[in-house]
């Protein structure tokens, strides 16, 4: 099957997926991640109706950002100090951030293009050693470190589930959840707005994603490979 059906063809079933749920599929939003696949093929899901990309590496976030300025960019990988000044000009939405340190230097690299970087803060639920991201209790710290930086602003939180058990997986998202909703008097105090996004959900796990609440999917494989069966 070619990309451009695929890319239809999870489209179409995140939909389906969504009103099972009783979710508004217009509250979901369908990233295509791109970092398997030249820049060639993102063409070929676009002809299928994608509008959002993922990429972890900024050599690839540029190239194809630059190849394609209509299509919203997405950085969903391991980000480091000096390459935060490429990453920003290029991405619409960054959910990888989980140090403060990074944080300042996004908003600073904001700043110093006039823009309002949006970003999601990673959490580690699963507590699995080999993730990245905060733990859950260092939230309340980072938020109140953004509510300081006016390059950036918190819109979500993003998490990645232990692969190979759906059950677990479920427990992670709505964990990552609750973790969001426990913020709201929060971000009320700082005088930030509430958060609203859950990226969560890749090509094995997305369906009891968006059953737990997932705003963002994130899928990969089940878009542009030709051997994934899920
Ligand atoms: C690669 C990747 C995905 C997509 O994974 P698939 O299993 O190919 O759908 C999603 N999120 C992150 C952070 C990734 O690195």
């Amino acid at each position: 099957m070619s990309i451009t059906q695929q890319y239809a063809d999870v489209a179409a079933e995140v939909e389906r997926v969504c009103l099972e749920n009783g979710r508004n599929p217009e509250e979901v939003r369908l990233v295509a991640v791109s970092k398997t696949v030249d820049a060639d093929r993102v063409q070929d899901a676009i002809d299928g109706g994608a509008v959002d990309f993922g990429e972890n590496r900024p050599e690839q976030i540029m190239e194809k950002q630059a190849r394609y300025p209509r299509a919203r960019w997405h950085f969903i990988g391991n980000i480091q100090s000096r390459r935060i000044k490429d990453i920003v000009p290029c991405a619409h939405l960054i959910h990888s951030v989980f140090k403060e340190d990074h944080m300042r230097k996004i908003s600073a690299a904001a700043e110093s293009i006039g823009k309002v970087q949006d970003i999601l803060i990673e959490v580690n639920v699963s507590g699995e050693l080999s993730k990245g991201g905060i733990e859950p209790d260092q939230l309340r710290d980072m938020l109140r470190a953004s509510a300081d930086l006016p390059g950036v602003r918190v819109c979500g939180l993003m998490t990645m589930a232990p692969q190979g058990d759906l059950e677990l997986a479920s427990k992670c998202f709505a964990d990552l959840r609750e973790l969001k909703e426990s913020t709201d008097p929060l971000c009320r105090e700082l005088g930030i707005a509430p958060l609203s996004e859950l990226s969560m959900g890749m090509s094995e796990d997305w369906r009891c994603a968006i059953a737990q609440g997932a705003t963002i999917v994130r899928i990969g494989r089940a878009i542009f490979s030709d051997s994934f069966a899920g």
